[in-house]
């Protein structure tokens, strides 16, 4: 690790981010000593573990505010950056690297080989072809700003796990992703930067209602869920787990609701819609109809569309309708505790699991303090940040690598012109 500042650049962190932005910034300014600072004995460890193992690198959705629609996070302030480096150019960064992608229907890409180590070997030995130096064991607990005497070279000193002796550098980019507790992020606190609080997104929701008891594995491809008491709802395929409930929409849900579920200790109340949108009333009207069509037989036979029979027989049970009963002989009474059993489940959420296909953190540096044109802090000259250590997180379908992606290169971008500028100044 170097102790001199000239034309150094400290990069906090070995993730997606800090790569991209370490060999975008090598590639502009090769004479730059840009060095990646990371804190555990391995560095890519997320993209290695990222879609089962498969890494959903991006997502095919072409259009920026297309796209960005779907970070809760970020999704107004991510625009710009989507649309000077999006998906398109993502494939085309790892196309021209000799990375195939691959689209699936859902619109999820991934590279051809099946394998997050593909990835991890492109932008490894990019890395290393530019000269980028990593260095591993090594995190970061304190920047320390120097004297306005010593600019332009060592605006800053890194403290780190790994040497006594500071680190100096002339811009720092932070890229060490999310947290889930908050003193991770006390040093930029240190620094001035404001901390929205971390919370998780991107998890699964626990319950222990009996109604769902047997039915692990089922999947009822168009639901609505909402969050008791408030707007906030989402619809979409839902699957029935043994610890209780996940599939898109209630992924999707986690992530719009996050604070929502934190500020209630993950203890609340949902409602279910398991025919998708129809109303009581719709409902309700439908099931008489049954009655003149389907009279004689019985309702356990014949299932509402898109609920599955495992599910509709629980939903029978749950309105008290004896499994014997016809559409004949359905009393009002059941028939409307049926109908709102079908349009509003409503059940006690006791906690949440994480999805492990993929979780983020909600939270992280206030982003009106950075400028998204160059990812640098608004508050301390050639402090620079990528990735989910800022406060953006998307839904799962790649949109959180390609925050990584996008932010990353704007940053190492930003970092070599930095430096060009300075030593035509300087
Ligand atoms: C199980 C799982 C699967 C996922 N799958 C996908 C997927 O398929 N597609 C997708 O788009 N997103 C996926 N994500 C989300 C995605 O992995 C992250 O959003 C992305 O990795 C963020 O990149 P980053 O570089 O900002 O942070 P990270 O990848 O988290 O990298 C940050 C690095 O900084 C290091 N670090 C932290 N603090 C310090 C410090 N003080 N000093 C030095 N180093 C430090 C960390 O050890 C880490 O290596 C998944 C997440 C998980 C948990």
């Amino acid at each position: 690790m170097p102790n001199s500042a000239s034309s150094t650049i400290a990069i906090i962190g070995g993730g997606a981010a800090g790569y991209f932005a370490a060999i975008r910034c090598k590639e502009l300014s090769p004479d730059l000593d840009v060095h990646i600072l990371e804190r555990s004995h391995k560095v890519l460890a997320k993209v290695a573990i990222s879609g089962g193992g498969r890494c959903n690198v991006t997502h095919d959705l072409r259009q920026p505010r297309a796209f960005s629609a779907f970070y809760p996070r970020g999704r107004r302030e991510l625009l710009g950056p989507l649309s000077r480096f999006g998906p398109d150019q993502t494939v085309e960064w790892f196309e021209s690297r000799g990375v195939e992608l691959k689209t699936e229907p859902d619109g999820r890409m991934f590279p051809t080989t099946d394998s997050s180590q593909t990835i991890i070997d492109c932008l490894e030995s990019t890395a290393r072809s530019l000269g980028v130096q990593v260095t591993t064991s090594c995190g970061v607990h304190e920047i320390l700003r120097s004297d306005e005497n010593a600019r332009p070279t060592a605006r800053f000193q890194l403290l780190t796990a790994h040497d006594t002796r500071p680190m100096l550098a002339h811009a720092v980019l932070v890229a060490m992703g999310g947290h889930a507790r908050s003193a991770p992020y006390d040093f930029l606190s240190a620094l001035g930067h404001t901390i929205q609080p971390p919370v998780p997104s991107l998890f699964t929701l626990r319950t222990r209602d009996r109604r769902l008891a047997d039915l692990s594995g089922v999947a009822v491809p168009d639901a609505t869920v909402r969050v008791d008491g408030t707007k906030l709802l989402q619809r979409g395929a839902v699957l029935i787990t043994h610890w209780g409930l996940s599939g898109p929409a209630v992924l999707q849900l986690s992530a719009w609701a996050a604070r929502e579920f934190h500020a209630r200790d993950n203890r609340t109340t949902i409602e279910i819609n398991w025919t998708g949108r129809e109303s009581f009333e719709h409902v309700d009207e439908e099931l008489q109809h049954q009655r003149i069509r389907l009279g004689r037989r019985r309702l356990i036979n014949d299932p509402w569309p898109g609920v599955p029979k495992r599910l509709w027989s629980a939903l029978n049970v749950a309105a008290g309708i004896h499994p014997e009963t016809t559409y004949g002989t359905l009393s009002r009474a059941s028939r409307q505790s049926l109908a709102q059993q079908l349009v509003a489940s409503r059940f006690d959420i006791s906690g949440t699991a994480p999805n492990k296909e993929e979780f983020v953190t909600c939270g992280g540096v206030n982003l009106k303090e950075v400028d998204l044109r160059t990812m640098e802090s608004r508050l301390v000259d050639g402090l620079y940040f990528a990735g989910e250590v800022l406060d953006i997180d998307g839904m799962t379908g790649g949109f959180n690598f390609q925050a990584a992606w996008s932010t990353g290169y704007l940053a190492g971008e930003a970092m070599a012109l930095a430096d060009r500028g300075t030593q035509k100044t300087g």
